[in-house]
């Protein structure tokens, strides 16, 4: 089959991502093997490939907002029948028995493992998944409308419940790529007032369209002070902004893996009156039930960005340069 895989990973322009032929892999305990229809892309493959994650094994293939249908079973599974609708997304096991598990926080579970980190990704035609973390998706939706939901919906909706925002609250949305824009959808919905905060005069332009209150700048001040915040961009730089655009007792949530050092902050001016900071780590497999569930019943509006699979390294590197606008899709295979 036809994969991608992360070579040395590095700045883009050194090209970490290489196309390789490899064998279809075979499932193995409790997996399937899926034939992946769409994966799109997420900004942490580009962290992967340009090395700010490090990679847990070598020349592993990328992607974890797989789309595709299953076509086989390893030993012990089986639950999912041949032909079913999945999503293969970030969260690929927890151990099920720490004390992180046991709680309910199985993303933070120091045994997970990670779609297309610790093991072979959606960049590629065939991938396999454990069967207990596939998501069955409905068989009638374009696969390119479901695949960001995977990664870019769940991580977001995660973000949107940490950054604790209250019944008719003002949010706040730094950075407005895949995940911002389909976050602010769920939070419009819900009746909050949404401004939005970032570089891109397209964003800006989208966001209005969605229905944002306002949308400005990254580093502009919003029009009145926010209940909550979540900060999509990779940028420490906005920590300092964000929170001093909270109100008293706000809250800002970071949705990324990884984001730039923060600078120095001031007690008075960015945490003082209650102002709580907080970080996001992955999702839970009931986070991403509860959204896909939510989005099912309420269809967002999802833009997307179509590339073949062979074009893959041309589509991270239009995500490292900001121009995409949506969420960039790799198109595999038709069902
Ligand atoms: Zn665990
Ligand atoms: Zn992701």
């Amino acid at each position: 089959m036809d994969a991608w895989v992360v070579t040395h990973p590095g700045p883009i322009p050194s090209r970490p991502l290489r196309p390789v032929r490899v064998p279809v892999p075979s499932p193995g305990p409790g997996e399937v093997l899926v034939r992946v229809e769409v994966c799109a892309v997420c900004r942490t493959d580009l962290h992967l490939a340009e090395g700010d994650l490090r990679p847990r094994r070598p020349r592993t293939t990328p992607g974890h907002e797989a789309v595709g249908r299953v076509v086989a079973a390893g030993p012990g599974a089986g639950r999912l029948s041949p032909g079913t609708r999945v999503g293969a997304a970030w969260l690929r096991s927890a151990c099920g028995h720490c004390r992180y598990c046991l709680r309910g926080s199985e993303n933070l579970c120091p045994r997970s493992t990670y779609t297309g980190w610790d093991a072979d990704g959606g960049y590629a035609e065939y991938l396999t998944v454990p069967e207990d973390f596939a998501y069955p998706l409905p068989a009638e939706t374009p696969a390119e409308k479901l695949a960001p939901l995977l990664c870019a919906g769940i991580i977001g909706y995660r973000a949107l419940l940490r950054s604790d925002l209250p019944p008719g609250g003002r949010l706040g949305i730094y950075g407005f790529g895949a995940s911002a824009h389909l976050t602010a959808q769920i939070a419009i919905a819900q009746g909050a007032t949404v401004h939005v905060l970032t570089r891109s005069a397209r964003a800006r332009e989208l966001a209005m369209t969605l229905g944002a209150a306002s949308a400005g700048d990254a580093t502009d001040a919003p029009p009145e002070p926010l209940d909550s915040a979540i900060l999509f961009a990779p940028v420490g730089e906005l920590v300092p902004v964000a929170l001093a655009a909270l109100d008293r007792g706000g809250t800002l949530a970071v949705a990324g893996i990884h984001l730039s050092d923060i600078p120095p902050l001031t007690y008075q001016r960015h945490l003082f009156q209650e102002r709580t900071l907080r970080s996001v780590t992955a999702n839970t497999r009931a986070d991403g039930r509860a959204y896909l569930q939510l989005a099912m019943a309420h269809p967002p509006q999802v833009t997307t960005v179509p590339y073949p699979l062979a074009e893959a390294d041309r589509a991270l590197a239009d995500l490292a340069a900001d121009r995409v606008e949506g969420a960039a899709v790799l198109t595999i295979s038709s069902p």
